[in-house]
């Protein structure tokens, strides 16, 4: 399999891709390890999870250089990604053994009852490219410390990536036969839904999750999935500096090149402020700096898959011919690699693509609302519904706005932000299950109802 650099085409490096046999033995192996990986004290295996966390910071630069080159990540925004992963080992650290020990929920009268939280056995992470740390430490340290062995499935734009934290894993002291990184495609995750496995947990595409839920159905063995978003930003014409929330707004759409499952993919703005804050969004975002990721001054990388490029220019293209007003970007940049420029539209509807289908690059279209109704219904008309933002210097005025959308996330005066002591969920077309907080450590575990009478 070639790894490509996404900011000039080129290739890197060449790793074998999995197979039906490689597949097969490695889950042999992984199937082997499990129950004596549940037995090492649950203090032990926090502390592998601790030591795991110590080797990625030792080795933060070349660690970053390696997602940039492979992902197109700006490399400051590829550290700022590992050292912010580092959060959900600190969680780890601080309340797994709370959510993971014994419950002894009755201690007197005849029968002593209680419950065990047993890892689900070996679990399945077929993952995205897009924020490999965050999203893969979600699911794979949380499960490895629940006492489940993991087979990681990195995204094939994000290989290398998996191969480290494979290498890493078990230098920290998780045994080879309790994570195992599976490279290649969908063919190879493929595999992995036909293998015997004990739980399904996909970060992806809307598309593909609702394959696999399809497709693992029939084994009735849980299935979690974190899909995309088409997430709306109000800003009412309340807030205290419309500057500042013009900034804060753009850094949420297009940080990370809007390649982010929680980017900001429209907004809406009251009609009072509306230049005001357009003006002061375009020309934030024409000081961002497009170019070669590895420069530290970049801000906007290229995109990492060259399909999206296309998606995207056709968003603005239908936005254009369906009345919308360009007013910076629109088109790629450079002679190679998988540039495109920053892009912000107005005088957009919801007709347009570029407001319905997510559009996971840098783009964004702002549209004029009358009043807070008016930005409710726009908000609401989605299928999907991970996350949902107001800015106000109103808490009451933007609560009674977020408690009447169907999302996972709901964000006062912030936005595209993930906190691993709160639920990680989406609704709608935007996943199942939950990852992070005290309901994701319990995410990779069954109970099992003791009644122990002497
Ligand atoms: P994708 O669905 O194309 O691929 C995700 C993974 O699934 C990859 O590892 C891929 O190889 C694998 N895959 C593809 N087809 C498969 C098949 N038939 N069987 C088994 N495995 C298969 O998504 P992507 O491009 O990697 O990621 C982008 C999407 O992920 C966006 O929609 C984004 O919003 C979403 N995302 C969501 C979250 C979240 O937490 N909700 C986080 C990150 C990304």
């Amino acid at each position: 399999m070639d790894i490509i650099n996404p900011a000039t085409g080129q290739v890197i490096d060449s790793i074998p891709s999995d197979n039906a046999a490689s597949v097969t033995e490695k889950i042999k192996k992984l199937q082997s390890g499990q129950p004596g990986w549940f037995k090492v004290p649950l203090a032990e295996r926090i502390s592998i999870i601790g030591n795991f966390g110590a080797l990625v910071r030792e080795n933060l630069d070349n660690l970053a250089l390696i997602l940039t080159r492979e992902t197109g990540k700006p490399l400051q925004q590829a550290k700022n990604e590992i050292s912010g992963a580092h959060n959900r080992i600190t969680h780890i650290e601080t309340a797994a053994a709370k959510w993971l020990s014994p419950e002894l929920l009755t201690a007197d009268g005849p029968t002593r009852e209680e419950i065990v939280y047993e890892p689900l056995g070996v679990i399945a992470n077929i993952s995205a490219w897009n924020f490999p740390y965050n999203v893969g430490y979600n699911v794979f340290l949380y499960a490895l410390v629940a006492g489940n062995s993991v087979a990681y499935k990195p995204s094939e734009y994000a290989s290398l990536t998996g191969l480290k934290f494979r290498e890493l894993l078990w230098k920290a002291g998780v045994p080879e036969d309790v994570f195992e990184c599976f490279t290649g495609g969908p063919d190879v995750g493929e595999l992995l839904l036909e293998a015997d496995l004990d739980g399904y947990f996909f970060t992806g595409s809307y598309r593909t999750g609702k394959y696999i839920a399809k497709k693992v159905a029939e084994k009735l063995v849980p299935v979690q999935l974190e899909l995309g978003g088409k997430d709306p930003l109000y800003v009412m014409d309340d807030v205290a500096d419309v500057r500042q929330a013009a900034i804060n707004a753009a850094e949420g759409a297009f940080y990370n090149n809007g390649q982010s499952c929680c980017a900001v993919e429209r907004i809406y703005v009251h009609e009072g402020i509306f230049e005001e804050f357009v003006e002061a969004f375009v020309s934030e975002v024409n000081t961002y700096r497009i170019g070669d990721p590895l420069d530290p001054e970049t801000y906007i990388g290229p995109l990492t898959r060259k399909e999206q490029l296309e998606i995207i220019l056709n968003q603005i293209k239908d936005a254009i011919n369906l009345g919308a007003r360009l007013e910076t970007g629109g088109k790629r940049w450079g002679e190679k690699g998988n540039y495109l420029l920053p892009t912000v539209l107005t005088g957009v509807n919801q007709q347009m693509a570029v407001m319905k289908e997510e559009s996971f690059g840098p783009v964004i279209g702002i549209q004029s609302v009358a009043d807070d109704k008016e930005a409710l219904a726009l908000m609401k008309d989605t299928d999907y519904g991970l996350t949902a933002a107001v800015f106000s210097s109103d808490e009451d005025r933007a609560k009674d706005l977020l408690e009447q959308l169907p999302t996972g996330t709901a964000y006062w005066n912030c936005c595209d932000r993930v906190s691993p002591v709160l639920p990680w969920t989406g609704r709608k077309n935007s996943g199942l299950g939950v990852t992070l907080s005290h309901l994701g450590i319990r995410a990779f575990t069954q109970p099992k109802a003791y009644h122990l009478r002497k």
